[in-house]
């Protein structure tokens, strides 16, 4: 990997170290983010956590240089950072993975990579690139398929992708912006896990913006919760239950109890029965046995990866 300079000095190598000092965003009068100091030590999984409009985005925004903070600096690596702009935060190792896929569809695994880098020749030497990435590969702790189009791979493997793509561009700072919220329970794992297993190796540092309390407890060190704009709790993830991250985020506001139940099942308004067919990328098959949906019910529906079947 090679050392990214700022002036005259070099950050160290593998995972960085990100600080907010103070970190204060106004939009106009409203104060969307209230001087806000979070440390990201190096090598940790750091999770934020607030309800909506609690400022999250707002503050990651201002870390990547989409925003410019009204007040406050940000520390990379032990020294303060300027961040103008996304590209200089790229610069400085920082890099971001969304909620929704950024990769071309058409596109193979190989070809998005190739195209994300800043310094893309504009002829492109695909055996060269080809063999770089096959090495690259396997320095990886986990593999995506180079050649297949990414509109055929399962969103967990999208997902992975991402992140891949983040290791390939060199960055060592990621935020994870609900990274989880389209994938699976058991896809959510496996990108986290493996996630976790970068952090542990020293390779990235991680800021995941999240609402899933299971995820954060299982995956995270630390996590920071913001709530109209302030930093309102700290801690160690291992010191802390869901019911005190839920306290933190909402305050001391009792919770709202859930509605009860009211009302009947009626008669049937939607039957489905023994319908077979592939779903839009042609490569998986949907399956229905049998689905009955009745006037004032609300009915969830699951799904496993390979095969969806109601019974
Ligand atoms: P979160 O990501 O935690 O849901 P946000 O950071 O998106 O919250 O928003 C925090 C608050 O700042 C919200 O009240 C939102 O309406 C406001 N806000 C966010 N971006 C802007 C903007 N560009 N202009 C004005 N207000 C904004
Ligand atoms: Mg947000």
């Amino acid at each position: 990997m090679t050392m990214m300079v700022i002036g005259e000095e070099k950050l160290p190598e593998g995972a960085l170290e990100v600080r907010t000092l103070g970190m204060t965003m106004r939009f106009g009068g409203f104060t969307a983010l209230d001087d806000v100091s979070i440390t990201v030590p190096p090598g940790t999984f750091h999770a934020l956590l607030g309800e909506n409009g609690a400022g999250k985005s707002t503050l990651v925004k201002c870390m990547m240089g989409f925003y410019h903070a009204t007040t406050g600096q940000m520390m990379v690596g032990g020294r303060e950072a300027k961040v103008p702009d996304p590209r200089a935060a790229h610069a400085l190792g920082l890099g971001m993975v969304y909620q929704h896929f950024t990769l071309v569809p058409s596109l193979t695994a190989a070809e998005n990579l190739v195209i994300s880098r800043d310094d893309t020749p504009a002829i492109i030497d695909w055996r060269k690139e080809h063999a770089a990435l096959t090495e690259f590969m396997e320095r990886m702790p986990f593999a995506v398929p180079l050649d297949q189009p990414v509109r055929a791979l399962a969103a967990g493997e999208k997902q992975k992708l991402e992140i891949l793509k983040q290791l390939y561009l060199g960055r060592r700072f990621l935020i994870l912006d609900e990274p989880t919220s389209v994938l699976t329970p058991d896809e959510a794992d496996e990108v986290l896990g493996h996630v976790r297993g970068l952090c542990e190796k020293g390779e990235i540092s991680v800021l995941m913006i999240s609402h899933k309390f299971r995820e954060v407890t299982a995956f995270a060190d630390d996590v920071s919760v913001l709530r109209r704009g302030r930093l309102v709790g700290q801690g160690r993830v291992a010191d802390l239950s869901h019911a005190d991250m839920a306290n933190m985020m909402i305050g001391s506001d009792a919770p709202v109890a859930a509605m009860a139940r009211a009302g009947m099942a009626g008669a049937p308004v939607l039957e489905v029965d023994g319908v077979r067919t592939r779903d839009r990328s042609g490569l998986k098959e949907i399956s229905i046995e049998g689905l009955t949906v009745r006037a004032g019910e609300i009915v969830g529906v699951a799904a496993s990866r390979a095969t969806v079947r109601w019974n």
